[in-house]
């Protein structure tokens, strides 16, 4: 028998009050095999055998976020849970979405849809391990193995493909050699996959503690030729060599162009669907990258990286320079910056606009804000007003 750790305690009022209105429940996948190897858990997923109306009408907090699929989520303590009844899938025609679901009343059947033996664990609220396919047994030999006929089960979402590989990053697992050989076979269907859906795949597994054997994986399965931007640009080969552990997609949009200048940023951001903030941040990434290998390390970079990607900067920093960066010396000034925005400057554009009565307003008013902002923040004036003034008269706009 299994103990509960907390998340899973704290979860035990929602099975319960399934199991009272006469339903089965119990968790399942992801989070049941954390908690048997040890991991942090993330999401709490429950399976159970009432309908998403029965739930509903059970709790009084459910969001419906996929009723067609089965799934609504509970709030119970200001946690989510995914509730999600048991089902089995129709065939993935579009390579994107099953083309129906079908409620069921058996644990067993849900359990068989499953990706892999080690996320087709059941756990009931006593700690009972229910096991339909050697789960524990692949945890404990550190496989990645099919639930079922590797290539009818790939081929049904060949996004399986690429879960098998994030979860060799995270996990430090092998892929079993019957599931390698579907991989093979199946790999060109990931092409009719929707983006977003590798995207996010991609992201996790280059967030993965064992990043580096699961690029091995990519380059001798192939896959990358069946990639959105791999495809295009040959940047694995380079980067498993320096990769580390990512904790963003901005990251990594970073990290391929700059060993792959062709590939621009808006580019990569484009074809990878990810979202303006995740371009913004790669761009901010990129710009600070690009400063820092001309000055190094000084206040400047330090307040391009804030409010909080200096830690991203130092990893890619770290993966691509032959010398080391002072990263002491960069998270020590972050205290130390006189001013943490434009905002903090001591005029605005209305009090150079004082100074300049006459000229008509224009870009130029930012252009001098912006001179200032970085005079003062490498301290080469002080952020006073009547010294910002001067200086102001001093360095009049280049305009009619
Ligand atoms: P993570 O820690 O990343 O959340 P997870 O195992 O919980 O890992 P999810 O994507 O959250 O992964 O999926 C939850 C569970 O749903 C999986 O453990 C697996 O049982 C099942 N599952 C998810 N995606 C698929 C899929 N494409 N095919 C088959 N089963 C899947
Ligand atoms: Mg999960």
């Amino acid at each position: 028998m299994q103990s509960l750790s907390k998340p899973f305690q704290e979860a035990l009022h929602v099975i319960e009050t399934i199991e009272k209105s006469g339903h089965q429940a119990y968790f399942v996948g992801g989070c049941v095999r954390d908690l048997l190897l040890e991991r942090e858990v993330g999401d709490i997923d429950i399976t159970t055998s009432a309908k998403p109306y029965e739930i509903q009408a059970i709790f009084d907090e459910v969001i419906p976020v996929g009723i067609e699929h089965g799934t609504v989520i509970v709030r119970h303590n200001h946690v989510s849970y995914e509730v999600t009844t048991f089902r089995v899938e129709g065939k993935y025609s579009d390579n994107r979405h099953p083309d129906s679901v079908a409620f069921i009343d058996k644990i067993e059947e849900d359990l068989a849809r499953r990706d892999f033996t080690i996320n087709a664990l059941a756990m009931d609220k006593t700690g009972k391990i229910i096991d339909l396919f050697n789960g524990t047994s692949d945890l404990h030999d550190k496989i990645i193995r099919t639930v079922g006929n590797g290539k009818e089960r790939l081929k049904e979402d060949p996004l399986r493909i690429l879960r098998a590989i994030r979860f060799s990053s995270q996990l430090g697992f092998e892929i079993d050699s019957n599931t390698l050989e579907a991989i093979i076979l199946v790999k060109p269907w990931i092409e009719e996959l929707a983006v977003e859906r590798i995207t996010v795949e991609l992201q996790k597994l280059f967030g993965g503690k064992n990043v580096v054997p699961a690029l091995n994986y990519m380059v001798d399965l192939g896959i990358e030729q069946h990639l959105p931007v791999f495809n295009k640009y040959h940047v694995l080969p380079k980067l498993i060599n320096k990769i580390k552990p990512l904790s963003s997609l901005s990251e990594l949009i970073c990290l391929i162009h700059q060993l792959e200048p062709d590939a621009e940023l808006k580019q990569i951001a484009k074809e990878l669907k990810c979202s303006n903030k995740t371009l913004k941040e790669a761009l901010k990434l990129n710009e600070a990258i690009e400063y820092y290998q001309v000055n190094g390390v000084d206040n400047w970079l330090v307040y391009l990286l804030l409010p909080n990607f200096h830690d991203s900067f130092i990893r890619l920093a770290l993966i691509l320079s032959t010398s080391n960066i002072d990263y002491k010396d960069l998270k020590e000034r972050i205290d130390f910056l006189v001013i943490t925005s434009k905002k903090d400057l001591e005029i605005d554009g209305n009090d150079i606009i004082e100074i300049f009565p006459t000229i008509r307003k224009g870009p130029w008013i930012q252009d001098i804000i912006s001179k200032i902002e970085k005079q003062v923040v490498q301290g080469k004036i002080e952020n006073k007003k009547s010294i910002l003034k001067d200086w102001i008269r001093w360095n009049p706009p280049e305009v009619e």
